[in-house]
């Protein structure tokens, strides 16, 4: 159940977060990012919000 619900994250967001702080993009799964586990690689922040549809 758990990977559908991973699948379906990626689906929406396509795994991809953006650093609060320099913006830049980092790939990852939603999990990870929840649990504080992605560093960014450019400033070290924790703080990442999610890519939505990219218009
Ligand atoms: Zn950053």
């Amino acid at each position: 159940m758990a990977s559908k619900f991973e699948e379906t994250q990626a689906r929406l967001f396509k795994n991809v977060f953006v650093c609060k702080k320099c913006k830049s993009k980092q790939k990852s799964t939603m999990q990870k990012v929840l649990q504080g586990k992605i560093l960014c690689r450019k400033c070290g922040g924790k703080a990442f919000r999610t890519l939505r549809k990219a218009k």
